[in-house]
């Protein structure tokens, strides 16, 4: 027998009533035996947001039918009930997702397990807690020895292993790393570490925000499996001496308002990638210039891992979400959101055409001046592999700036992409118009 979890949902006619029924039928299936029913959360449509709220729910049960079975009798349920086809997203009297069956990953035509999409929708992660509890365990790992002892363990099982650098105090930047790892790997490790390696003598390593407590409850609604919580004498030993430097790409934006800073980054993440030796390590967007510090670390150290990077993750109004977003007052936070708006405006003119750098990011300054007290590190366009500045844009580039406001420096990045054959572009280069973007 297999455990199974089913995610269970409806948002028309009467919703309670069409789960009841869903969950009968599949009672009276032979080879199942359902376990336990979740209760029923109201959750708002996603994707398509004028219809009814859904009703969601998770079942979890034992079965000897193959997953490919089960999802016959499920799609049977559906159409039992008058489920009919609408569009993606679309109103339904009953949806019935195989989420997990046993410790299995299967990838076809028609079923994908676990169910791709799961862990970014928190409609279906808060019924799974309530039927599977043991899925949203983790433990806390202190010390180096106890998480290579984990590691070893995981290895044994022949799992794939996803792993989450981070600085803890976590916000759902954060956290899409967490879902993306998720995703792709059968464990995930996350690793909660302030790095004083990476902070100057002047900047802001004993006031960055510390709460283990409230990073571990975040991390229940999605499940990891350890949380890797070193110390820092763990980490740097008295007499330590190895850091790791990578040139060039370094001395670049950040790095050269920000001395050490890279070094400190390189080494703690090569530290980190030697004790969790992950299949694939998880990056945001956000911390552009470090994401490809960390891919040349491991190209040019042979360091037998994957990055992914992972989008940006921003508030409602546009403003990048940071752990350092707490620093901001009430003004500085509503005045932040320039450095987003200033970058949106930038890309919207590279699409009309723009292609000259110095006016582009002229424009950025100048909007970001209207806030008086804001005070630019730098704005600049630099080529996405070698970062250094261009300025004519061809193919993708990224517009990148660093903004103190008051005591708080926060970044931001956009990419943007000019083709040679956008109608500006050749009208200035003296082609014909007329093509289309
Ligand atoms: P930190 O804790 O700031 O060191 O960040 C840990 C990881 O989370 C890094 O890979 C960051 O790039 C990533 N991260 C931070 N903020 C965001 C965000 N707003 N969106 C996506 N990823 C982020």
């Amino acid at each position: 027998m297999v455990i199974c979890f089913i995610g269970i949902g409806s948002n028309l006619g009467n919703r309670e009533k069409n789960i009841e029924k869903a969950i009968a039928k599949l009672r009276k299936i032979k080879n199942i035996k359902i376990e336990k029913v979740s209760r029923l959360y109201r959750t708002r449509p996603e994707g398509y947001i004028r219809q009814n709220d859904f009703l969601n729910g998770a079942i979890r049960l034992q079965t000897n039918l193959e997953a490919g079975e089960l999802l016959t009798h499920l799609k049977k349920i559906e159409k039992d009930l008058g489920r009919y086809e609408t569009f993606r997203f679309g109103p339904r009297i009953i949806d019935l997702d195989i989420l997990i069956y046993g410790n299995q990953r299967i990838k076809t035509k028609d079923l994908a397990i676990p169910h791709p999409r799961m862990y970014a929708r928190d409609f279906v992660l808060t019924p799974l807690a309530d039927v599977a509890p043991e899925l949203f365990k983790h433990k806390i790992i202190r010390t180096i020895s106890a998480m290579r002892a984990f590691i070893k363990l995981l290895r044994a099982e022949n799992k794939t292993i996803g792993f989450v650098p981070t600085m803890g105090y976590l916000h759902q930047g954060h956290l899409s790393l967490v879902r993306a790892a998720k995703k792709d790997c059968d464990k995930v490790v996350v690793s909660i570490f302030v790095n004083p390696a990476q902070f100057g003598s002047k900047e802001d390593f004993r006031r960055y925000p510390r709460d283990l407590k409230r990073d571990e409850k975040l991390l229940k609604q999605i499940g990891v499996d350890a949380i890797f919580y070193p110390g820092v004498k763990a980490v740097y030993p008295k007499g330590y001496l190895t850091y790791v430097s990578v040139e060039k790409i370094t001395e670049r934006l950040c790095g050269k308002y920000r001395p050490g800073h890279f070094r400190g980054v390189a080494t703690i993440v090569t530290k980190l990638f030697n004790i969790v030796q992950p299949d694939t390590a998880y990056f945001g967007q956000k911390d552009f210039q470090q994401a490809r510090v960390i891919e040349k670390i491991i190209s040019d150290l042979n360091i037998p891992l994957k990055v992914k990077v992972v989008p940006i993750v921003r508030e409602p109004d546009g403003l990048a979400m940071s752990s350092r977003n707490v620093y901001l007052s009430p003004q500085e936070r509503k005045d932040a959101v320039v450095l987003y708006r200033s970058l949106r405006n930038a890309e919207a003119s590279v699409k009309r055409g723009e292609r000259v750098v110095k006016v582009i990011i002229r424009n950025i300054t100048k909007e970001i001046k209207k806030i008086a007290y804001a005070r630019i590190d730098y704005v600049e366009m630099a080529d996405t592999e070698t970062l250094e500045k261009v300025d004519k844009i061809n193919g993708e580039v990224v517009i990148a700036l660093a903004v103190w406001f008051g005591k708080t420096r926060l970044i931001d990045n956009i990419l943007v992409m000019a083709k040679p054959n956008c109608r500006l572009a050749r009208l200035r280069s003296g082609g014909q118009a007329g093509i289309k973007w």
